[in-house]
């Protein structure tokens, strides 16, 4: 296994890094193992697995994040949210993750479920915001703790400067680093970087890498996290609306430019949405980084 994330950003490593989501049915998983085994052959620093809103779906991601941990050469990120559970659950899943061998969580507040821009009641015995989950991480064990950063801001955020200083504090509980929600132009990735200098904070932010090949995904993805889409880009792939073959090209080659652009300034590492199918995101890294990274 490659070293501690700690340790690896600690030392100025790049980390590559991979982002699965639980499936949802057979046909899923055969797709989900299919991308996770040809990922496993690049030595990722980390893969992570997304946190679902409740029930079984969550279930689904401790399980896969189990096996990741057991039965992969990979070293596994659990993401956990705070939605719908007491502190009581939130320490017996982390104590889950112990047990499995899982040494590295990402700590996220969570959107409400049903509509994840409704109202956020935090349950009663629960947490209301990520910096309490890191600190109850940190508690736990010997755990890095990755957290969510915002290129364009929180949407929940009323301004700039809280949403940074809420962010510096989320650091402070004790994060290691950070993962951005995806964004489609570097400039608010630079930006981001610039206020986090400014207001004295030197977590390292890695960005996440979206591979934008469908028009129609894309939309519904940016509307859900508020990212802004280029039109140029929006345009070329409506064109390319019926033809995947060029979708493909269009939205890995917008990727792959933004890809090699952060790392060229200097971002520390990347992080791949893959949707649970990896021939995107592997062609991008393999782009940009043609030999292994060692970890
Ligand atoms: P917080 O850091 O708690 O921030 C939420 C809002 O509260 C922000 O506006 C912040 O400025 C504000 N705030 C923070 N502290 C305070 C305070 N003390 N007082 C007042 N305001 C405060 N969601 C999932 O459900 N599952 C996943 O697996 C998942 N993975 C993600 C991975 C990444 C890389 C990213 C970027 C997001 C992910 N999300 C996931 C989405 C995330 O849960 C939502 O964006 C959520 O709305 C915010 O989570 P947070 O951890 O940033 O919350």
């Amino acid at each position: 296994m490659t070293a501690n994330l700690r340790e690896v950003l600690a030392a100025g490593g790049r980390t590559f890094s991979f982002e699965f989501f639980p499936p949802r049915s057979p046909a899923g998983e055969r797709t989900l193992w299919q991308a996770i085994r040809r990922v496993e052959a690049l030595a990722p620093t980390f893969v992570s697995v997304t946190y679902g809103a409740g029930g079984s779906s969550r279930e689904r991601t401790i399980d896969v994040t189990r096996r990741l941990a057991q039965e992969t050469t990979l070293r596994p990120v659990a993401h956990l949210t705070a939605v719908g559970h007491s502190v009581d659950e939130l320490r017996n899943i982390i104590g889950h993750y112990a047990a499995a061998g899982v040494r590295d969580v990402l700590a996220l507040r969570g959107d409400p479920p049903g509509d994840p821009r409704g109202e956020w009641v935090p349950h009663p015995q629960g947490l209301s915001y990520a910096s309490q989950l890191v600190r109850l991480v940190r508690e736990s064990g010997d755990f890095s703790v990755g957290v969510a950063a915002f290129p364009e801001r929180h949407p929940r955020s009323p301004d700039q400067a809280s949403d940074i200083r809420y962010f510096v504090a989320k650091c402070r509980a004790g994060a290691d680093y950070a993962v951005t929600q995806m964004f489609f132009d570097v400039e608010d990735y630079l930006r981001l970087r610039d206020r986090l200098a400014a207001a004295g904070c030197d977590t390292p932010v890695v960005p996440e890498i979206m591979p934008a090949t469908d028009i129609r995904q894309v939309r519904r993805f940016a509307q859900l996290s508020n990212a802004r889409f280029p039109r140029s880009l929006a345009e070329r792939l409506e064109a390319a609306r019926d033809d995947p073959a060029e979708g493909h090209r269009i939205g890995v080659g917008h990727a792959t430019e933004m890809a090699a652009r952060l790392l060229a300034e200097g971002a520390p590492g990347l992080h791949y949405i893959t949707l649970n199918r990896s021939t995107a995101a592997v062609e991008i890294h393999r782009a940009v980084c043609p030999s292994p990274v060692p970890g």
